[in-house]
C-alpha cells in the first residue's frame, strides 16, 4: 500500500526521541534517567492540557525501554521493537482511549492481556489516554492490577483532568504534570515544520498561528495545515488573517488612540463602522481589554518581552504606552474588567459598548484635566515662592 499523499503535520513530525520533544524537559530527563538507572515504576500518570505531548512521551518511553540498541536512554527507532511501536503494531504495547472505551469490559480486556508475559518486549505497556473518563467499576478493576502489577507491566495513564481520578489510583502512580507550551517554543517548531515542508511563512503569521495554538503544539500544527491548504506554500499575514477571519490588531490601536485623545465622536463612529462590517462585539471587547492589559504591562515593567506578541507589534505597544499615564491605563482596565459580566448578559451589546467607550474617553479627559490642574497649581506655587 502506498503512503497517503497528505499526512497531517502533527503526525508527520511527531517526535520519536526524547530529545525531539518540544519543551517538557523535566519529564524527558526523569524518564531517561529512570531507564538508565533501571528504576522503573509500574504506573505513571501524565497530566496536562491537550496537545502538549502526553501520549507522544508515553510512546517514546515504551520504545526506549524496549529498544534493542538503546543508547543514553533514547530509542534507536530502527530495531524491530522501535519500528513496531512507531507504527502502532507492537503486540506488547496497547493503547486505549478511555473517552470511547470507558467501561468495565474494556478494563477487563486489559486485565486479561496483563496476565501473559510480553511476546517480544521486556515490558508490556498499557497507555490509557483520557483515563479520567473511566467508570467507577472500570477504575476499581484498574486498581486491582495496579495494586499487584506483574514485574513486566507498565501503565501510563494520561489525562487532561487529573482531579477526576480517584486518589486510590493516583497515589499508586509516579506523577508528571506537563505544561502548556510557550508561544516561542511553538513558533520555533512551526518554523522547522514549515521549512521541512518547503512552505514560506512570515514571522507575523508564525506568531499568530502559535498564539492561536493556546499552548498546544498539536492545535497550532492543525491550524498551520489548514493555512497551507488555504494559502498554498506561501503563507503571508494578510491572507492568513483573511482565512482565519480575524480582526486586525490595528483596530485596537486606532480605538485606543481615539480614547487617548478623549475623542468620543471618532471612537463611536469608528466602532460603528467596524460593527457594520461584521465585527463581533465580544471579540472587540476581548481585543480591547487585551490591548490595555499589554499597555499596563509595558507601563509597569518596561519589559516588552512579557507580551505575547510579535516583534513588530511589541514595538507598536512601546510607542502607544507613551500616550498614557499608568493611572489612566489602570482606570481604563478597571472599567473594562468590571463590564465583563454585563457584556455576557446584555441584550444590547452595541449600546453597552458605546456607553463604555464614552466612559473610557471621559476617564482619560478627566485624568488629563486633573494632571493639568496639578501641574498648573505647582507652577503657581513655584511662582509665589519666587
Ligand atoms: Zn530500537
Amino acid at each position: 500500500m502506498s503512503e497517503p499523499k497528505f499526512k497531517v503535520s502533527a503526525l508527520k513530525f511527531r517526535p520519536q526521541r526524547f530529545s525531539e520533544v518540544v519543551s517538557q524537559e523535566f519529564v524527558s530527563t526523569t524518564l531517561k534517567n529512570a531507564i538508565l538507572n533501571k528504576k522503573i515504576a509500574h504506573s505513571y500518570l501524565f497530566s496536562g492540557p491537550r496537545g502538549v505531548g502526553k501520549t507522544t512521551l508515553a510512546r517514546i518511553f515504551a520504545k526506549a525501554i524496549n529498544c534493542q540498541n538503546q543508547k543514553d536512554g533514547e530509542p534507536c527507532n530502527e530495531c524491530e521493537n522501535c519500528s513496531e511501536i512507531t507504527r502502532g503494531v507492537h503486540p506488547d504495547v496497547f493503547e486505549l482511549d478511555a473517552a470511547s472505551n470507558r467501561g468495565i469490559d474494556d478494563v477487563r480486556a486489559i486485565q486479561d492481556a496483563a496476565k501473559y508475559f510480553p511476546l517480544k518486549a521486556t515490558y508490556k505497556f498499557f497507555i490509557v489516554d483520557e483515563v479520567h473518563m473511566l467508570t467507577i467499576q472500570a477504575f476499581n478493576a484498574l486498581l486491582k492490577i495496579l495494586e499487584e502489577p506483574p514485574e513486566y507491566l507498565i501503565f501510563i495513564l494520561a489525562t487532561t483532568n487529573p482531579e477526576k481520578i480517584p486518589a486510590t489510583i493516583t497515589s499508586r502512580c509516579q506523577r508528571f504534570a506537563l505544561h502548556r507550551l510557550k508561544i516561542k517554543e511553538i513558533s520555533e517548531q512551526l518554523k522547522f515544520v514549515a521549512k521541512e515542508q518547503k512552505v514560506k511563512i512570515d514571522d507575523e503569521s508564525l506568531f499568530l498561528i502559535s498564539k492561536l495554538g493556546d499552548g498546544a503544539l498539536r492545535d497550532a500544527l492543525g491550524i498551520f495545515d489548514m493555512a497551507v491548504s488555504f494559502c498554498g506554500d506561501n503563507i503571508d499575514y494578510k491572507s492568513l488573517k483573511e482565512f482565519l477571519n480575524l480582526p486586525d490588531k490595528e483596530i485596537y490601536f486606532l480605538t485606543s488612540q481615539h480614547i487617548a485623545g478623549g475623542d468620543l465622536k471618532n471612537a463611536i463612529s469608528y466602532f460603528n463602522e467596524l460593527e457594520e462590517n461584521g465585527l463581533d462585539i465580544i471579540t472587540f471587547y476581548n481585543g480591547i481589554t487585551d490591548h490595555y492589559r499589554n499597555l499596563l504591562i509595558i507601563k509597569t515593567t518596561d519589559n516588552v518581552e512579557l507580551l505575547d506578541e510579535s516583534d513588530i507589534t511589541k514595538a507598536k505597544y512601546r510607542e502607544e504606552a507613551k500616550t498614557y499615564s499608568s493611572d489612566q491605563i489602570q482606570r481604563i482596565l478597571k472599567v473594562l474588567i468590571e463590564s465583563e459580566s454585563r457584556f455576557k448578559y446584555s441584550s444590547n451589546q452595541k449600546i453597552l459598548m458605546e456607553s463604555m467607550l464614552a466612559e473610557l474617553c471621559r476617564i482619560n479627559r478627566e485624568i488629563v484635566d486633573l494632571s493639568e490642574l496639578i501641574s498648573g497649581l505647582e507652577a503657581l506655587k513655584k511662582k509665589s515662592q519666587t
